[in-house]
């Protein structure tokens, strides 16, 4: 039988890298769609180079033809939309931008599709932050109710995902993630700002971590379990959006304390600032979803505890700066 073809936006990401890695593992070609740039950013994806079944393709989300193009070289049978401005702060700065190629982007991967003519499989990035601030545990059914520009942008891409599912007979899932992370977040993100700073005041190359709003509580599990949730979903009869989440929800002081004590710190409180500048317009002070429905037509659950993310998050920024 033909290996299978994938094609990944987003692929020097966080998400996109692991769901690479563990594609490959799973005996497919992988491509990976790549903006070009001066200054490329490969830490991701070290291990993918020199892959003989991965290849980088260049291309844009916010580029019609450029999209169509990669999907004609590429000849994949599952697209995985990866490809986001994904940091909620960062919305408020560029919600044009945002919107173009977090919103818009899909649309674009849909519309590509739709030109290609092939059938292809389509999964699309949604996330929790479309719930917005809810109350109690968030399933598929929950209403939505985004708080940034990030969160609005990504539910048009939720919707409009549906919208071609049901207008064109197309097979397109939308995950909802819960926030996840791993040794490869991007540093702005507050999980590894905090890993970095722990491993940082470890070496003695820092003396504090400045922060913004502490009173915060997010549903965190580990990217790579949650990567293998986007596969499954894709290996479905019938396509379907599912929510994706530990079920746990911790405080952002639980965070800390864990990778504190990592170095064996107790008293995390005296190495905390605050700036305002870290605060935003509006946050999320809380979420926690609901995965019965993942866990029930995909089998899926997560692997990793919240303790050992932490580790392994911890773990690999002192290995990096004891390189
Ligand atoms: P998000 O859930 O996708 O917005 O993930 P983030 O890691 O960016 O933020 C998670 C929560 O941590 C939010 O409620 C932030 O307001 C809060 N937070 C507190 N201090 C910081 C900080 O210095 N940086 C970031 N990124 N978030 C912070």
């Amino acid at each position: 039988m033909d290996k299978k073809r994938a094609l990944i936006t987003g692929i020097t990401g966080m998400d996109g890298s692991h769901l690479a890695d563990f594609l490959l593992s799973k005996g497919y070609i992988v491509f990976g769609m790549e903006r070009r740039s001066s200054q490329k950013n490969r830490e991701n994806t070290k291990l993918l180079e020199g892959n003989s079944n991965f290849t980088f393709l260049n291309g844009d989300l916010s580029d019609q033809n450029s999209i169509l193009r990669v999907l004609k070289i590429s000849k994949p049978n599952e697209v995985y939309n990866l490809g986001a401005q994904s940091f909620v702060s960062e919305s408020w700065n560029t919600p044009e931008q945002t919107a173009n190629i977090t919103g818009l982007g899909a649309l674009r991967v849909l519309e590509a599709i739709r030109e290609y003519g092939e059938d292809i499989k389509y999964y699309q990035a949604s996330t929790s932050e479309m719930f917005g601030n809810m109350k109690g545990v968030a399933n598929e059914h929950t209403i939505f109710n985004p708080r940034s520009p990030y969160g609005v942008a990504k539910l048009y891409g939720h919707w409009i995902t549906k919208n071609y599912r049901e207008s064109y007979n197309m097979f397109n899932v939308s995950g909802i993630l819960f926030n996840h992370e791993s040794e490869r977040r991007g540093i702005e993100f507050v999980t590894r700002k905090i890993t970095d700073g722990v491993a940082r005041i470890k070496h003695g190359l820092q003396d504090n971590i400045i922060l913004g709003n502490l009173e915060t509580s997010r549903d965190w599990g580990y990217a790579p379990d949650y990567v293998e949730s986007m596969w499954m979903m894709l290996q479905q009869d019938k396509p379907n959006d599912y929510v994706i989440a530990t079920g746990q929800t911790h405080e952002l002081r639980d965070f800390l304390s864990i990778a504190f004590e990592k170095i064996g710190i107790s008293n995390w409180e005296k190495y905390i600032l605050q700036d305002k500048k870290f605060m935003r317009p509006a946050d999320v002070y809380y979420l926690k979803g609901d995965a019965t429905k993942a866990k029930h037509n995909l089998d899926w659950k997560p692997k990793t505890s919240f303790e050992e993310m932490i580790s392994i998050m911890v773990d690999n920024d002192i290995r990096k700066l004891n390189k």
